[in-house]
């Protein structure tokens, strides 16, 4: 077996370094026809110079087996190029071997035959001989330069026999020829290593050049993708989203495509699966959500996601809003079947909002804002539903955005009050607190429904400002009422998921010296679940200051029983929606039973809201309802008709006990 290794360090191979032996192979097939030009050159030359004096058989034979010697070298080096490509590597190191060799061979065969020659030739001849064949030599040398080794070995097994012969000859001259001939050689060799060593290590440098190069490109092409993907889910980003509706938004505006529609997919119930089984589980399931939307869809819908739980859906072409209906259907039930994440059946579902493009106006952020709100007028309303952007929310829409921008420049100090409404038992008929009910008094809009302005300052980032002035204000007020009253006051999801917000509300209660104890505040299941562990920490910080607080619309939201027994309770506020039906509907009637029943096992107070005739009253008394709140006992009234309200109930009660 070849001895690679050990001749590849001999021969000063660097069999490991690819690029360096594949260098070095290149330029040698490059030079190989010059190198045996010059050799079959210097063989007709000294056979020329010697005829007269050497037997013909040095002169004629021999020259012409070493020109088929060096032939038949060439042709088998010309043939070695065209190399096996899956030993390619093996290949190049084991030519350049074979290169080192036939150097050295065919330097040895050259020199044997020349001092053969010198041996019949004259003084003058023999100079002529020498200096032709060192001439030549130095020549084909140069031409093996690349693998230092083989110019070496060439040039030392040509020149060391002739500088021997030389000094050996004792003619005169002779012995200072080959000093020259010894030194020169010594020179060459020592100029052959140096290139050999620069040129290693400039191939060495251009393979750092190139693997940076590629590294480089290799980075700006993951750049190019990742602007574009999002990484979790291998979907297309919000960016690449944003970029292909502005491109179909042209080409509807200049009539190439028959038009378009955007949709917002938002996955109802995902927070809580974050929150619950942590974040790992929650990106899981979110890339299975992604998978079954590319699932549902082959062309002519473009699928992004947007960021959270929410997908952005862009379907080209015309499209009734039934059409569209019917793919935010489909869309709905894909994600309702439950999620399998490590064995534990997930159930989420989904809620579509779609705005279609309609006149050339309609731009892209225009689309975007009313698929979104096209979504969150359809949670608002329905949970898991598709929603199309229609007439009456563009009207609302522009109404909201007249707000915003209102709400952005008003002086709430100024522009904002309060309003309170009663909270009665319905055991002692007394009212035992006042819930505090914001009113905005926009000096352009006029008065603004509250759900309308709380809702846009959270959008534009006013809230917990807005929250702050209002419980100031609040506690102000509640101040003057009689000792046993408390105050119910409501609170935003944004207060309850910043901790900064929380710590605010906390430095405001302990300022006012209003006594926690007599303070509630109510959070609703959406805000609770939406953020469960910081709400959760908000709450026990409130809660450990003496502070109530309530679940508001109880039965609106999420209504999981298992996670609301996790929080910080005292009250639950059932929602207004439970009374409407009270009385026709046996069915409600069960259910506001067993909510009411539930508080009591789990010892929290109960307060129904809405109560608005004599009949809901009758019933929830029967039903074992203590709190009521509605319009049955009060409106909500300004500050100064709540006092006279309270004063003129207690009086009355007075008068009917000393009566
Ligand atoms: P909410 O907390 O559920 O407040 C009860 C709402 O129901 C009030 O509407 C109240 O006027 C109304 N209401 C009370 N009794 C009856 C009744 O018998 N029948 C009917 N149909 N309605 C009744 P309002 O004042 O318009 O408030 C709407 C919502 O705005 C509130 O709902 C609350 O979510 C929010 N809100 C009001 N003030 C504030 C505040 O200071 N901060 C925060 N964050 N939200 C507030
Ligand atoms: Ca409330």
């Amino acid at each position: 077996m070849y001895p690679l290794a050990f001749f590849s360090w001999l021969f000063g191979i660097q069999k490991d370094n690819h690029e360096l032996c594949l260098a070095q192979y290149k330029s040698l097939a490059g030079q190989a026809p010059l190198f045996y030009l010059s050799m079959i050159s210097a063989v007709v030359a000294l056979a020329y110079v010697s005829m007269e004096q050497a037997p013909a058989g040095l002169t004629v034979v021999v020259p012409l087996v070493l020109i088929l010697v060096d032939l038949v070298s060439f042709h088998s080096f010309t043939i070695q190029r065209n190399l096996n490509r899956n030993s390619y590597r093996s290949s190049v190191v084991y030519r350049l071997h074979t290169t080192v060799w036939s150097a050295l061979g065919l330097g040895v065969l050259h020199a044997a035959w020349a001092i053969s020659l010198l041996a019949h030739a004259d003084v003058a001849a023999q100079s002529l001989i020498v200096i032709l064949l060192s001439v030549t030599s130095l020549g084909a040398a140069v031409c093996l330069l690349q693998l230092p080794m083989a110019a070496m070995g060439f040039l030392v097994s040509v020149m060391a026999p002739l500088a021997v012969f030389l000094w050996l000859s004792g003619e005169p001259g002779h012995g200072v020829a080959a000093l020259i001939i010894a030194l020169s050689t010594g020179v060459a060799v020592f100029v052959i290593a140096r290139y050999g060593q620069d040129y290693s290590r400039m191939i060495l440098k251009q393979r750092e050049v190139g693997a940076k190069k590629s590294e480089a490109e290799q980075i700006s092409r993951l750049n190019r993708i990742m602007a574009h993907q999002d990484s979790l889910t291998g979907l297309a980003n919000r960016r690449a989203f944003l970029n292909n509706l502005n491109m179909q938004v042209d080409d509807a505006k200049s009539g190439l495509s028959e038009g378009l529609a955007v949709g917002i997919l938002d996955l109802d119930g995902f927070k809580l699966v974050n929150d619950v089984y942590g974040h790992p589980a929650g990106d899981r399931l979110l890339k299975s959500a992604g998978k079954r939307l590319t699932d549902l869809f082959y062309s002519r819908v473009f699928i992004a996601r947007l960021g959270g739980d929410e997908f952005g859906i862009t379907v080209s072409g015309e499209r009734s809003d039934a059409d569209l209906v019917a793919l935010g259907e489909r869309i709905c039930s894909a994600m309702q079947v439950p999620f399998d994440l490590d064995g534990r059946s997930i159930h989420l579902g989904g809620s579509v909002g779609f705005a279609k493009w309609r006149e050339p106006g309609d731009s892209a952020d225009v689309l975007f804002e009313r698929a979104d709100y096209a979504l969150y007028s359809g949670k608002k309303n329905s949970r898991g539903g598709v929603t199309v952007f229609n007439e009456r929310h563009a009207s609302r829409l522009r109404e909201i955005t007249g707000v915003d921008r209102q709400l952005h420049d008003a002086d709430f100090e100024k522009e904002m009050s309060l309003v309170f409404q009663p909270i009665v038992s319905l055991g002692t008929k007394r009212t035992v607190g006042l819930e505090v009910l914001a009113r905005w008094n926009s000096p352009v809009l006029g008065e603004v429904p509250p759900d309308v302005f709380i809702r846009s300052a959270e959008r534009i980032g006013s809230i917990n400002r807005l929250t702050a002035v209002l419980l100031t204000k609040a506690l102000d007020e509640a101040k003057c009422w009689p000792e046993d009253l408390f105050m119910s006051f409501n609170l935003s999801m944004q207060d309850v998921t910043s901790s900064v917000a929380v710590l605010k509300l906390v430095s405001i209660i302990n300022a006012s010296g209003f006594d926690p104890k007599r303070i509630t505040l109510e959070v609703t299941e959406t805000a609770v679940m939406n953020n469960y562990n910081q709400a959760l920490g908000s709450l026990m910080l409130l809660k450990n200051l003496g502070v109530r607080i309530a679940l508001d619309d109880f039965g609106t939201g999420y209504s999981s029983l298992a996670y609301v027994r996790t929080l910080p309770l005292d009250k639950l506020k059932l929602d207004r929606s439970f009374v409407v039906d009270l009385v026709q509907d046996a069915g409600a009637r069960a259910v506001a039973g067993s909510m009411i029943e539930m508080c009591r096992s789990l010892k929290m107070d109960c307060i129904v809201e809405g109560v608005e005739t004599r009949e809901q009253v009758k019933i929830l008394n029967s039903l074992g309802c203590q709190t009521i709140q509605g319009y049955y006992c009060s409106r909500p009234l300004k500050a100064h008709d709540a006092r006279a309200f309270v004063r003129a109930e207690r009086q009355n009660q007075q008068a009917a006990q000393a009566r």
